[in-house]
């Protein structure tokens, strides 16, 4: 039998979103069975006490991070950059002005550059985890390729440039 591919996969969710969170994590807690998680403090926690009142016999592999406002989104973050995160289901409310509204930007901002999927809403999550490719071990997705952009400064006598210019601001 095909091993199915174990996934890194953060759980984030506004306030009023939670509810929807943690019984969308039940509804589809056989399909979750094994892969790592990652969640924000207060969503992690109460995903892992309904987890394990779900199914008290199992053990989950859950990373939780700080408080999302409180720097746990950021963590988030460098977990994703750090290629650790394949799944980003972050739903998010869409009434209700948050005071940490950057951190989901950079969140998407970075689902984008790591290339990871990622979505905001409970019919985005139940269409990825019914998705065949949410199994497959072979599947493998893009790291895109940034060695263009880290290498931007290699032709370029920036720092000979800077110390020339001190030297002689010094010489004067
Ligand atoms: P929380 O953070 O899980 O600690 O409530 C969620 C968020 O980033 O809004």
């Amino acid at each position: 039998m095909e091993l199915q591919a174990r996934r890194g996969i953060g759980l984030v969710a506004h306030d009023a979103m939670k509810k929807d969170l943690i019984e969308w994590v039940l509804w589809n807690s056989e399909l979750l069975m094994g892969h790592k998680f990652y969640c924000t403090g207060t969503t992690g926690t109460l995903i892992l006490e309904a987890l394990r009142e779900k199914h008290p016999d199992e053990s989950w592999d859950f990373t939780i991070l700080k408080s999302g406002p409180l720097g746990g989104d950021q963590q988030m973050g460098s977990r994703i950059v750090d290629g650790q995160i394949d799944y980003l289901f972050f739903f998010t409310d869409p009434m209700t002005l948050q005071p940490h509204d950057t951190d989901v930007k950079a969140l998407t901002r970075l689902a984008s550059v790591e290339n990871i999927v990622f979505c905001c809403n409970r019919s985005t999550a139940d269409h990825i985890i019914s998705s065949p490719l949410f199994m497959d071990s072979e599947y493998e997705r893009t790291h895109p390729d940034y060695s263009g952009y880290t290498k931007r400064f290699e032709d370029k006598h920036v720092v000979n440039e800077a110390v020339e210019s001190v030297k002689k601001k010094k010489k004067k």
